[in-house]
């Protein structure tokens, strides 16, 4: 594992943040190994070489010791945004529980966003947190059929393993939902695929189903990325139809978004 140097972990105090309503935000691991072909957080505009390479920030925990105990305002303290705070180095080094069980002595809330079941491991914490604050679980699920899913998202769990994991955040009474995004044109935008993933959320007690947008955004790099995969997974034409209806824009909205957001 490399370690790498930060100024600070959490951030600055935020206070409408249009996602979750989350006050502060924190990664602790920089990339993430996940490998979801359509990440944003590859774009050059956050200059992230070696996404794939998780690297840890130094002295993550007495940092995020110090400066929770700073902190005027208490909040919700959001993890998930720009790495997966569950990937599988998390088993061994433990520093998101770590950053939970301080979470929980500091008094704040917390909303996380991951993909991986590894999130279950840590339900004895969330539920010490949510006696005194907010708990907020968002597992992102894209599709219902698992064969896409390891195309898509291959390096972490498939999306059956993530509904079990809501299902159990949901039997332990943690405010647990599903991030529907992003929705990829032509290749999970179909209906069948969005019912399935309705209802299965349901039978497993998610208590929300979050889409920002019913499309995928892709800038620089990202975009060259999620393109050559396309072709290694699908075909050269769809890369085609992606360019001939999109250009180099950077919102692709699914042309069935309006069909979509009704049938939700
Ligand atoms: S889990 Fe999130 S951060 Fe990790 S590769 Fe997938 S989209 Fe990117």
């Amino acid at each position: 594992m490399e370690y790498i140097k930060a100024k600070s972990i959490i951030s600055n105090y935020i206070e409408n943040n249009s996602w979750f309503s989350i006050n502060y935000n924190m990664n602790i691991y920089k990339g993430c190994p996940h490998g979801c072909i359509y990440c944003d957080s590859r774009s050059s505009c956050y200059q992230i070489i070696d996404f794939d390479r998780v690297r840890i920030k130094e002295n993550s925990i007495e940092m995020i010791k110090k400066e929770l105990k700073g902190k005027r305002k208490k909040g919700v303290i959001g993890t998930g945004a720009m790495s997966d705070p569950y990937n599988p180095f998390e088993a061994k080094y433990m520093l998101t529980r770590e950053a939970l069980k301080l979470i929980n002595d500091y008094k704040f809330g917390v909303s996380i966003a991951t993909k991986s079941n590894l999130i279950t491991r840590d339900i004895d914490i969330l539920k010490e947190i949510q006696k005194h604050s907010p708990v907020l679980v968002k597992i992102t699920i894209t599709t219902y059929d698992d064969n896409l899913c390891k195309q898509i998202e291959p390096h972490v769990v498939t999306s059956s393993k993530r509904f079990e994991a809501i299902e159990k955040l949901s039997e332990n009474d943690i405010f647990t939902g599903i991030l529907l995004m992003p929705i990829l044109p032509f290749i999970n935008d179909s209906e069948e695929n969005i019912k399935n993933i309705v209802r299965k959320a349901y039978e497993c007690g998610a208590k929300f189903i979050f889409s920002y947008g019913m499309g995928v955004t892709l800038r620089q790099n990202q975009r060259e990325y999620y393109y050559d995969k396309l072709i290694t997974i699908f075909s050269n034409d769809t890369v085609k139809r992606y360019i001939e209806i999109y250009g180099d824009r950077y919102e692709y909205e699914s042309i069935r978004s309006k069909k979509i957001k009704r049938f939700i």
